[in-house]
């Protein structure tokens, strides 16, 4: 039934499942499942959860009308963007029932204005930051602006709520300017547990306060990639939107003892530090990341949560015991920076639906915690 719909309002990108075998569409079906499955785990020919169909529109008409055939079919909807949820939300049912996997890939085009300094990001190109406006579609299969979604959906669609609210078509985001030269940096620092420990914590003062335009993250464990000794090390990934010597004098005064020196720290363009933050291997380039296909996917399980009060270092060490006992594990320490603090209209700025009041000096730290094993 889902296919004379979605042929009868012409969308023709779309597989069904187990496939037809007369015509061979089988692998096509699992290459496209395949594709954005970024956990390996949910991979698996044994996972059972099998969606019926997946839809790739090319359009929003198309969105809307995928939409409108899975429900007059009466099948459940997993929308899929990038495919990254750790639980495999976007494309997994669990509970046994009939689904199909809206995939939005195509729906990956971005509207620069440079007049208002906005774009308009289709939602298959997962950009989302700054966010301004949005366009969602709701289960009557309506478009709905910000302002005819009103704050409180608004809010929601941006992580705040749980629960989902509708297909989100596109964002419409506030650009902002980088320089021409940015800096970045990976450093490797191993050590006993109890340096290695002084190190997070002292991390834990300096890098939600940093200002805004320098980001300096914590990644903790016995087995890291860029480690250059066995054992517990950190390793801390830095970006300043600026030159290399602003970049290490403002480290020397804030962070002493991380050490940073000239050698470590690279300048290049906004654009090739995304390249470099990305994961790709050594030598890829600018161009490397318009191919949408992950190579190097694993098998993990990860976790992640907000931390509102600096980690006791007994706490610190507590865990770096338990990382020395499962090497294969690692701990991911992003920083808010305090201007999360001091945006207006609190409730529904933030990630939580408890009001964050402006602080009285200091704020409080706030970091987001992974957990990857
Ligand atoms: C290798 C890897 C590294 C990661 N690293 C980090 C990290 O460093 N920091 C961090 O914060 N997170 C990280 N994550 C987590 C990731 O950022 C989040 O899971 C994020 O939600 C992924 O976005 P996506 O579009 O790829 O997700 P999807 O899996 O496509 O979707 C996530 C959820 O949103 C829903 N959804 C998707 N598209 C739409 C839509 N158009 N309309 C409505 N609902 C939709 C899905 O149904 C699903 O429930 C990582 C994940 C992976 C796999």
């Amino acid at each position: 039934m889902i296919n004379s719909c979605l042929t009868n309002h012409n969308i023709k990108n779309f597989t069904t499942f187990p496939g037809d075998l007369e015509n061979d569409d089988q692998p096509t079906a699992y290459f496209r499942l395949n594709f954005s499955i970024q956990n390996l785990r949910f991979a698996e020919s044994t996972i059972p959860y099998k969606p019926i169909a997946i839809i790739l529109p090319e359009t929003v008409d198309q969105l809307l009308h995928a939409l409108i055939c899975c429900r007059e079919g009466s099948l459940e909807i997993r929308v899929r963007s990038g495919g990254h949820s750790y639980e495999g939300t976007s494309y997994v049912a669990t509970d046994g029932g009939p689904f199909v996997i809206i995939d939005v890939m195509n729906l990956n085009r971005v509207l620069v204005d440079l007049e208002t300094e906005t774009a308009w990001v289709e939602r298959g190109a997962t950009l989302a930051d700054n966010v301004v406006d949005a366009l969602l579609i709701d289960a009557n299969g309506q478009l709905l602006s910000r302002e005819v979604m009103g704050d409180d959906v608004f809010w929601a669609i941006r992580g705040g709520g749980g629960g989902v609210w509708g297909i989100l078509y596109s964002w419409k985001i506030k650009l902002l300017k980088v320089p021409p030269t940015v800096t970045a940096f990976t450093v490797s620092r191993p050590g006993t547990k109890g340096h290695v420990a002084e190190l997070v914590n002292k991390w834990q003062y300096v890098a939600p306060y940093l200002e805004d335009n320098f980001y300096l993250s914590c990644f903790v464990g016995a087995n890291l990639p860029e480690a250059i000794s066995p054992g517990i090390s950190a390793s801390f990934n830095g970006f300043y939107l600026g030159p290399r010597s602003k970049a290490i004098s403002i480290l020397k005064q804030m962070f002493p003892e991380l050490g940073i020196v000239e050698e470590d720290c690279k300048e290049m363009t906004w654009i090739e530090s995304v390249v470099f933050f990305s994961g790709l291997s050594n030598g890829s380039s600018v161009s490397d990341l318009k191919n949408r296909y992950m190579e190097d996917k694993g098998f993990f399980k990860a976790k992640s949560d907000y931390v509102r009060a600096p980690i006791s270092l007994m706490g610190i060490r507590a865990a770096l015991n338990t990382l020395e006992k499962e090497p294969k594990g690692h701990i991911i320490l992003d920083p808010y920076a305090p201007a999360i603090h001091v945006y207006p209209a609190a409730p529904h700025e933030f990630f939580t639906p408890k009001p964050i009041e402006k602080p009285a000096m200091p704020p409080k730290p706030v970091t987001n915690i992974h957990a990857h094993l």
